[in-house]
């Protein structure tokens, strides 16, 4: 019998989740499908009990259900200490909850042949991804900065991760500093938003990993006229749906055709 996935969001039309793992499954010979739903807010319970009702073979979350979900699925360690979860399994009666996106940004950063362990690593933004980015990376190694928008986010997940962290105001000393500068907030999603920080802070030898996937930001711009190494946000989108998929089947994921699939649908947006 065919198996299905899908992600919940809200919105979740413009999600590049169904043509990424719908490529790694048929790539893999799984008789699988994998869709996208609009679960409202208020419904996400409904949603993830339906679709284990429905035997459905496992779910990712998206916004703004990553935060919310935790009190609904039991949540590994990780994803508890993360406070978040992007993965659900449906395992013997159980709903469990994972957080992939922080091994996701570090396998996107080792993927690119940035060594991690003993690195300064800045990362801007304290949100769901930030969170789990900077977790990840300090279990990985790193000494990890953090800055954000909203300080006492920034200072709160520093103590959490063993890091300091920072408001934005501190950023053109932060920035210069930094081996690897992450930018895990939303700036940039938008063709018009206002940079972070002036580009001419970075620098040849730098690592530029900006995670926002749907186009090419100013960021990445301004590293690349840097010659900074620039790593935009599809490698992963594309672990974190790896790793999901290797929680959901056991499988190794087909991350080449995901990332194929991903950008394809990019170039045809
Ligand atoms: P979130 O929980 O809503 O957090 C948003 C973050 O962006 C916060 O740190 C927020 O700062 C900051 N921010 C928003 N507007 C800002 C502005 N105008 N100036 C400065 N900082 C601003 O969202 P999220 O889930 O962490 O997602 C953040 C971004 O990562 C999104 O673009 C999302 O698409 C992307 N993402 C990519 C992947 C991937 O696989 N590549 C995975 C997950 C997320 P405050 O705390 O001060 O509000």
């Amino acid at each position: 019998m065919m198996q299905v996935y899908a992600v919940f969001g809200d919105p979740v039309e413009h999600s590049l989740s169904p043509a990424m793992q719908n490529a790694a499954f048929s790539a893999l010979g799984l008789s699988a499908r994998y869709l996208a739903f609009r679960v409202r807010r208020e419904r996400l319970r409904d949603g993830i009990l339906g679709a284990e009702a429905m035997h459905f073979g496992g779910l990712n979350l998206t916004i703004p259900h990553k935060e919310a979900a935790l009190s609904i699925v039991e949540p590994d360690e990780n994803a508890a200490a993360m406070g978040a979860v992007n993965a659900v399994a449906f395992r013997d009666g159980s709903i469990l909850g994972y957080n992939t996106d922080g091994l996701g940004a570090v396998r996107a950063l080792e993927g690119a042949g940035v060594r991690i362990t003993g690195r300064r690593v800045l990362v801007i933004g304290a949100g769901g991804a930030g969170k789990a980015i900077a977790r990840q990376l300090a279990i990985s190694g790193a000494e990890v900065s953090i800055a954000n928008r909203d300080r006492s986010r920034a200072v709160d997940l520093a103590a959490a991760v063993g890091g300091r962290g920072y408001g934005l105001s501190d950023i053109a000393e932060l920035v210069p500093e930094a081996e690897v500068v992450v930018n895990a907030t939303s700036v940039g999603m938008r063709a018009g938003d206002p940079r972070l920080f002036d580009g001419r802070l970075l620098q040849e030898g730098q690592t530029v990993f900006d995670i926002v996937y749907n186009r090419e930001t100013e960021l990445l711009k301004d590293a690349a006229r840097a010659g900074s190494v620039a790593i935009d946000g599809v490698p992963m989108l594309v672990w974190q749906g790896a790793l999901s998929i290797e929680i959901w089947t056991g499988r190794k994921a087909p991350v080449e055709v995901m990332e194929e699939a991903v950008r394809e649908e990019l170039r045809n947006r």
